[in-house]
C-alpha cells in the first residue's frame, strides 16, 4: 500500500506537457484530459506543483510553521505545537497532504475569477477534480481529484463474477475448478479498483489539526463513509468467493 509522500514511482505517471510533474496514474490520466479540454476552450494550464514527496512536505511545512505561537493556523506535527508563520500559504501537516497520495495539483489560474480559472471549474469536476479544499484555505491553484467524481474513469480490468454453485449442482469438481476459483480470488486482491478504494481511503487524512473548515470536514465524513461502503461491498463479494471455495472443497473431501 502507498504511503504519503513514499510512492514507489511505479504507481505515478508523468503529466504530458508539464516537465518534472507526476501523479497518481489514475490523476494523471483525469488531469491530461482536463488539460486537453481546457487548451481546446483557449487555456493553456501550468503545474507548479503536483506529487510532493515527505521530504518535501517537511521543507514547505518547516518554511511557513513556526513553533512559537503568531495567532494564525495552529497545527501539531510529532506532538509539537506550530502556528504559520503571517504572509505564508498554509501547509498540511507533513504526511498528510493529498499531494502526498499524487492525487493535487496546485496549477497557476491567478484568482478565483481568472478565465484558467474559470476553465478549470468548467472541466475539472466532471473528471474528478474540484478545488473544494483550496477554496476552504483561499488557494485558487490547489485543485484535487476524487476518482469516486471521475465520470470518465481510466478503464481497469473488471474481474468476471464466478458463478455460485447452486444446491442442485452436483457435478464432480476437479483440482482445476480448484485453481480456477483460487486464482479468481487472487484477481480479486490484485484488483486495481479494490487496490485504488484502500489507497483513497480518507482516514489517512484526519480532521484534527488539518484546518478543515466544517464543509469540508462533512465531505470528509461522507467520503469516508462511501470508502467504507466500497470496500465493505468488495470484501463482501470476496468472502461470497471464499464461502463457495470452502463449499467446494468440502464437496471435494466428502467424495
Ligand atoms: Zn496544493
Amino acid at each position: 500500500m502507498a504511503v504519503n509522500g513514499v510512492m514507489d514511482s511505479a504507481l505515478r505517471s508523468p503529466i504530458a506537457d508539464q516537465p518534472g510533474q507526476s501523479l497518481r496514474i489514475d490523476a494523471a490520466i483525469s488531469w491530461e484530459a482536463v488539460q486537453r479540454e481546457c487548451a481546446a476552450a483557449g487555456v493553456v494550464l501550468h503545474l507548479t506543483d503536483s506529487y510532493r514527496p515527505l521530504a518535501v512536505q517537511e521543507r514547505i511545512f518547516r518554511e511557513r510553521y513556526v513553533t512559537h505561537f503568531t495567532g494564525i493556523d495552529h497545527r501539531i506535527w510529532r506532538g509539537v505545537n506550530y502556528w504559520r508563520r503571517p504572509g505564508t500559504a498554509s501547509a498540511a501537516v507533513p504526511g498528510t497532504s493529498n499531494h502526498g497520495w499524487g492525487i493535487a495539483v496546485d496549477c497557476g489560474v491567478g484568482s478565483f475569477t481568472s478565465k484558467a480559472y474559470r476553465a478549470l471549474s468548467d472541466h475539472g469536476p466532471g473528471h474528478g477534480w474540484t478545488n473544494t479544499a483550496g477554496r476552504q484555505i483561499q488557494e485558487p491553484w490547489h485543485w484535487e481529484y476524487n476518482s469516486a467524481h471521475d465520470q470518465h474513469p481510466s478503464p481497469v480490468p473488471t474481474p468476471k463474477p464466478t458463478p455460485k454453485p447452486t444446491p442442485e449442482d452436483d457435478m464432480p469438481l476437479n483440482p482445476a475448478d480448484l485453481d480456477a476459483v483460487g486464482e479468481r480470488v487472487k484477481q480479486i486482491l490484485r484488483a486495481p479498483e479494490f487496490q485504488t478504494y484502500l489507497r483513497d481511503v480518507p482516514w489517512a487524512h484526519p480532521i484534527s489539526g488539518s484546518g478543515m473548515g466544517p464543509a469540508a470536514a462533512e465531505q470528509w465524513l461522507a467520503d469516508t463513509r462511501q470508502s467504507v461502503l466500497d470496500i465493505s461491498n468488495v470484501v463482501h463479494g470476496l468472502a461470497g468467493q471464499v464461502t463457495a471455495l470452502a463449499a467446494q472443497i468440502a464437496a471435494l473431501g466428502a467424495k
